[in-house]
């Protein structure tokens, strides 16, 4: 008989295969008190496993594909940071040495004074953190325990088989995907998680949330993962798996058919150009931009330049990353959104000791920047200087009221009278743009269109403010939704502003790239959707088989939705037309 579990669709496409339960409860420590002749040997011990923890993700790093967001990758060298810093290495070595006990539990009694610490936080990027050295800690301790994840060589073992875990971090997704796992269910996670994302680069089908997945499922059972479902179905018969096979085959021809989309324009069948630009973190992104035949970069986000270094980027650094980007944009338009730190980004540098209860809600984006012009002047001059050598745009975050554009115009005009002092060159008419990512904002953008040039909605951001829902929070990614009718709305009038002042409007979060949300955002008189570089051609083959006059009218429709789930259900009939 077949029974299908439901749990949390994360990343699209369909697995079939054996399961195999990855065993990595909490690592079972001997505690053991030793002499004072064993000292050094266990003090090697540790430091030995440190090495080999080291080399174990300086080796998951080279494995992550170009088209990996950075974030991401970063997060893999906020793990590497970690194993050097001095709580990791000298406080367990000074442990062993005071309190004579082995390298596991020295680890061990230091990872609970750590997370002691964490708990006694408040803030929910801090949180995520502790998550963070949790999975170092563990890493360690299991080289430590001899029972790391199955080697290398050991490759057959994990071929084609779907991974159940209670929980699998970005590098464990890495590894595994190079081990050639068809997919992966986890216990816990959702689908704004760090792995989520990247099953969704690596287009690996993928389902989490599932509780006590490992307690329904066995090794070795024979399932089926559909990842846009969010269905496990085990032991299914003959004529279902068929069914999925084909799907399966649908979904591989699919992909393998969107090649043949690089070079054709992005124009809908009633002939409207609509522009595909997309987001970038580091001037490393660049590469894989080239592959897609981008119209521009339509979100830099240059906090990444500042973030994971003791020392901030002075005006000249920042002007050599920009014009790499202007440079290599060869007069398509590269728009560099200022400063977005604060958060869930935030900087070493920037005094945090008052850490507010509510970071979401602070000092971070704009107005951070107006608050700390010693931080804010150089990046302006940064980004005017490099406006003298291609078409740069330049984008204000977070937004609340305009008397912030007023602010900042008033700044950046005094960094360009200080120039033209100098003698530096730059564009006077560069285009100042602002992201509607607050509601207020939203509701307002009338007034915020009278005075910028563009405007593009961050919806990552929106979403959270008008649905009261932290962003990383994973007790409330349930009701994360970008079909929700007030969201939906909100994006409606913002296009619906920049069209009055005839100024355009674009969408840069993770909506804009998700070719479910392409033919209502299109309806509703979107025309330029900016997104991580590997998700441009899905969307052009929407856009290339829609006709913007049939979907005006169900656009408006789905607004009149009465929840998400009609919504969406509004938006998956409206996907299915065949134009
Ligand atoms: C957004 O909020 O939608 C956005 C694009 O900005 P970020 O994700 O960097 O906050
Ligand atoms: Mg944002």
């Amino acid at each position: 008989m077949t029974i299908s579990i439901k749990g949390i669709a994360v990343s699209r496409g369909i697995a079939i295969g054996r399961a195999y339960k990855l065993e990595r409860g909490q690592p079972d420590i001997h505690e053991a008190c030793i002499t004072d002749a064993e000292i050094e040997n266990e003090i090697q011990r540790l430091e030995h496993a440190l090495k080999i923890a080291r080399a174990q993700l300086n080796k998951i790093q080279e494995k992550i594909p170009h088209s990996t967001p950075l974030d991401i990758a970063a997060f893999i060298d906020t793990h590497l940071l970690m194993m050097d810093d001095p709580a990791l290495t000298e406080a367990p070595t000074q442990l062993i040495r005071t309190k004579k006990c082995n390298a596991e539990w020295a680890l061990k009694l230091q990872l609970d004074s750590l997370v002691e610490v964490f708990d006694q936080m408040n803030d929910a990027y801090l949180k995520t953190r502790k998550d963070d050295v949790i999975h170092v800690v563990n890493r360690i301790l299991r080289i430590l325990l001899e029972e790391d994840m199955p080697a290398q060589e050991d490759i057959q073992t994990l071929h084609t088989k779907i991974i159940i875990a209670d929980d699998l971090t970005p590098a464990d997704i890495v590894m595994l995907h190079h081990q050639g796992i068809a997919g992966f269910i986890t216990e816990s996670g959702g689908p704004l998680s760090h792995t989520a994302i990247l099953a969704r680069s690596l287009k690996l089908p993928a389902i989490v949330g599932i509780h006590n997945a490992k307690r329904y499922l066995q090794n070795n059972d024979h399932i089926i993962i559909d990842g846009e479902q969010g269905t496990v179905l085990i032991d299914a018969n003959k004529e279902i798996e068929a069914d999925y096979k084909n799907r399966q085959q649908a979904y591989q021809d699919y992909y393998s058919s969107l090649n043949k989309l690089k070079d054709k324009p992005s124009i809908t069948l009633d002939q409207v150009p609509i522009h595909l630009l997309a987001n970038a973190e580091l001037p490393e992104d660049m590469q894989t931009l080239h592959d897609y035949n981008i119209d521009g970069i339509g979100l830099y986000r240059t906090e990444f330049l500042f973030m994971n270094r003791d020392t901030l980027p002075d005006e000249n650094e920042q002007y050599e990353t920009y014009m790499a980007m202007v440079s290599t944009m060869q007069g398509r338009p590269v728009t560099i959104r200022t400063l977005d730190l604060g958060a869930d980004k935030p900087l070493k540098n920037i005094k945090n000791e008052d850490c507010p209860t509510n970071p979401a809600l602070g000092l971070r984006a704009i107005r951070l920047c107006l608050n700390n012009p010693e931080l804010f002047r150089p990046q302006l001059r940064a980004i005017l200087r490099a406006s003298a050598k291609g078409q740069v745009r330049m984008m204000i975050p977070m937004l609340s009221n305009t008397q912030e554009i007023h602010q900042v115009f008033k700044i950046l005009d005094d960094v360009k009278r200080e120039l033209r002092q100098q003698g530096h060159a730059f564009d006077d008419h560069m285009q100042i743009g602002g992201m509607i990512e607050i509601p207020a904002a939203a509701i307002s953008s009338y007034l915020f269109a009278k005075h910028l040039d563009f405007l593009s909605i961050g919806t990552n951001d929106l979403i959270q403010y008008t649905l009261a829902i932290d962003r990383i929070d994973e007790e409330v990614n349930y009701l994360y939704s970008p079909c929700h009718p007030s969201v939906l709305r909100l994006i409606h009038q913002v296009i619906k502003a920049g069209k009055r002042a005839r100024i355009p409007v674009a969408m840069c979060g993770e909506m804009a790239g998700d070719p479910v949300y392409t033919r209502l955002l299109l309806g509703l008189g979107l025309r330029e959707f900016s997104m991580q570089a590997n998700t441009i051609l899905e969307v052009k083959d929407v856009i290339t088989h829609s006709r913007i006059d049939n979907l005006r009218k169900a656009g408006l429709a789905i607004l009149q939705s009465e929840h998400a789930e009609e919504a969406l259900s509004k938006i998956e009939m409206m996907n299915k037309k065949i134009h």
